[in-house]
């Protein structure tokens, strides 16, 4: 089946992405596990450890489309409650998700919610120690605008780190790979959220990312130095870094 996003306009686009949020948001953790056989955690560990939050002095980390808050509550944990995290999302229904397991964790003191766009972030200039993105930039209509808006909010001397489904760099991985997104992800979508949609959605939009020379390039243009990356499984995923000086 084909599905329409390649060619809407952009507000379309975050309309459409907005949709999908909402209608996955109370089943959106257990998805995870399930479609990526519990990899994400491993790939979100990955990201935390590349970060290392300090544990002897604050540090004030932005996670832009934290969704749930998965990435902003390893990175307090991590950081012995050092670190304080802000989950900044579009959607509404991914937050409240978020604030509840905050609660449940006792990190709710660690870890606020604020809704809004990555595209123009609702926070000044220079302000905090690391931002990071994970699994949210494809969704972003203007991945420059984005990243333009990830350099502003950053303190001189701040981290950028985005993770994100990327380019298989493994022969033979990748048709396993090809076959799984196609036809075992939109069957699970549509099994357990009922939406075999909303998942041919997430399985087109990562076919349609930049691979990880190209996505590097932008983080650059943007105005950060020292960009890398490093892949995760054969480049299912990767996680790219950059700084700003
Ligand atoms: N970072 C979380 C994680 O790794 O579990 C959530 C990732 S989830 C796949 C993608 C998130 O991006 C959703 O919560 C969605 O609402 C958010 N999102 C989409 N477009 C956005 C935008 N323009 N600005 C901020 N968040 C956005």
């Amino acid at each position: 089946a084909s599905f329409g996003f390649r060619d809407v306009d952009v507000d379309a686009k975050q309309g459409m992405v907005n949709d999908v949020f909402h209608k996955v948001a109370s089943r959106y953790d257990l998805m995870n596990d399930l479609m990526s056989a519990g990899l994400h955690r491993i790939w979100k560990d990955a990201m935390v450890s590349w970060l290392t939050p300090p544990r002897n002095r604050p540090f004030e980390v932005l996670d832009v489309a934290g969704g749930t808050g998965d990435v902003s509550f390893r990175i307090v944990e991590r950081s012995q409650k050092s670190a304080t995290a802000t989950v900044c999302d579009i959607n509404g229904s991914m937050l409240e998700v978020g604030r509840e397991r905050a609660q449940k964790r006792g990190l709710a003191d660690h870890v606020s919610f604020v809704e809004g766009n990555a595209e123009e972030l609702p926070f000044e200039s220079n302000r905090f120690d690391a931002y990071t993105i994970a699994f949210g930039i494809r969704n972003v209509p203007r991945i420059d605008q984005a990243l333009k808006e990830a350099y502003r909010v950053l303190k001189p001397g701040g981290r950028f780190l985005c993770l994100e489904f990327s380019d298989v760099d493994v022969p033979g991985l990748d048709k396993v790979y090809n076959f799984y997104s196609f036809n075992v992800i939109p069957a699970m979508g549509k099994a357990v959220a009922g939406d075999s949609e909303s998942y041919r959605y997430l399985v087109e939009s990562i076919r349609r990312f930049p691979h990880q020379e190209r996505f590097a390039e932008m983080i650059r243009q943007a105005g950060f130095t020292k960009v890398s990356y490093r892949n995760l499984t054969g480049g299912i995923a990767a996680i790219h870094s950059g700084w700003k000086i």
